[in-house]
């Protein structure tokens, strides 16, 4: 047996007459930048956000580039957020010449620490960025409340969180702005790149408006210096296919095989689970994870390691400052994702469990 980590061909297959008559359409009319495509997806995004604007953008990055740059990020400013994440989270600070101040996550779901917030604020800060990574949400109470007493901007970083829900409300709709990705490979995926930010500001939603399409107002009004980061029509139509078709079976699958590996995987003297109801990546925790990843290739079992080096570390010289962070740094050596898509089978996932527990030398049951 062999498993992908994600088959894209499969899910293609699934939808393709749709992908195909709403890609073509495009095509046909030639609506290709700005058009009925991308404002149909911004306008369902609202709505399923529950938001008053959604703003489609070439990227999850730009999201969070546009949202700092929006709400006033300046250089020498800081901005608080983690280590433990895609390493665009805090790229976007650099960007801008802020600093970013790296804080430790938790071993128990790798989530932003919380209670190393409110240490880590200086005169300078201006700023939190949470991170929902693997599907799973900060308490966004908690660092609401913090950032409402301290005076602070929260950006939320839900690339990894489309979708996901707390107390009722999504993720991306707590902060001034939520950030999206539809990089292939998240919950929801264009055929390319593809991102979107979320806001209940007039204020933000019209100054990224502007700024993702050259700082214009109008076709002929230009107001500011902008950038290009214009959702293309074409990925807006492909997310549109997906989120009609695709998004609630999907996710409804990706339970099933998250509570199959939690039922399978429990027990196993070897690893530690997060084991909750659902997640967006399988993400555990291994002793001897190098040799557990080899032997998985080795079984034609495709996995992922997730930044062996963390990026505190790794990116170091090029940081403002120098950060310890423990639990950062014991999760990049311990850390192995295992495929989770709506798209693998029950045996496939029988079958994994089944290698890791030979691995461990578990007998049968
Ligand atoms: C994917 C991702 C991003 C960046 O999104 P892109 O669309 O690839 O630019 C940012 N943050 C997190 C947590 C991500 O997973």
């Amino acid at each position: 047996m062999k498993v992908k980590f994600v088959n894209w061909g499969l899910q293609y297959s699934k939808l393709k007459s749709r992908i195909d008559k709403a890609v073509l359409g495009c095509f046909e009319r030639g609506d290709f930048i700005m058009r009925s495509e991308v404002e149909k997806f911004e306008k369902n995004l609202a709505e399923f956000l529950g938001v008053k604007y959604a703003i489609g953008l070439n990227s999850g990055t730009d999201a969070l580039y546009l949202s700092l740059w929006t709400a006033g990020i300046k250089p020498g400013d800081e901005v608080i957020t983690v280590s433990h994440t895609f390493v665009a989270t805090f790229a976007v600070i650099k960007q801008l010449g802020a600093i970013p101040v790296l804080i430790d996550v938790k071993a128990e779901n790798y989530l932003m620490d919380i209670d190393k917030i409110e240490e880590a604020i200086t005169e300078k800060t201006k700023a939190i960025i949470p991170v929902h990574l693997n599907g799973r949400m900060c308490d966004m109470e908690k660092i609401m409340e913090i950032a409402n007493r301290r005076n602070l901007i929260v950006i939320e970083d839900a690339c990894q969180a489309f979708s996901i829900k707390q107390n009722e409300k999504m993720a991306g709709s707590f902060g001034l702005t939520g950030c999206f990705s539809f990089y292939p490979s998240k919950l929801i995926g264009a055929c390319g790149d593809a991102g979107a930010v979320a806001t209940n500001s007039d204020e933000i939603a019209e100054k990224i408006r502007m700024l993702r399409d050259h700082g214009r107002k109008t076709k002929t009004e230009t107001i500011c210096f902008g950038v290009n980061s214009r959702l293309d029509n074409i990925q807006a139509a492909v997310i549109n296919v997906k989120m009609k078709y695709y998004l609630k079976k999907a996710v409804a699958r990706r339970m099933k095989v998250n509570a199959l590996y939690n039922e399978g995987l429990k027990n196993i003297v070897g690893l530690k689970l997060v084991g909750d109801d659902y997640c967006e990546n399988y993400v555990i925790r291994a002793e001897r994870r190098d040799e557990l990843s080899a032997y998985l290739t080795k079984n034609k079992i495709e996995t992922q390691i997730h930044e062996p080096m963390p990026y505190h570390l790794a990116l170091a010289n090029q940081l403002d400052r120098v950060f310890t962070l423990p639990i950062t740094e014991q999760l990049s050596r311990e850390i192995i994702t295992l495929p989770l898509n709506p798209e693998i089978t029950n045996e496939q996932v029988q079958y994994i469990i089944r290698k890791i527990k030979k691995f461990y030398k578990i007998k049968k049951g």
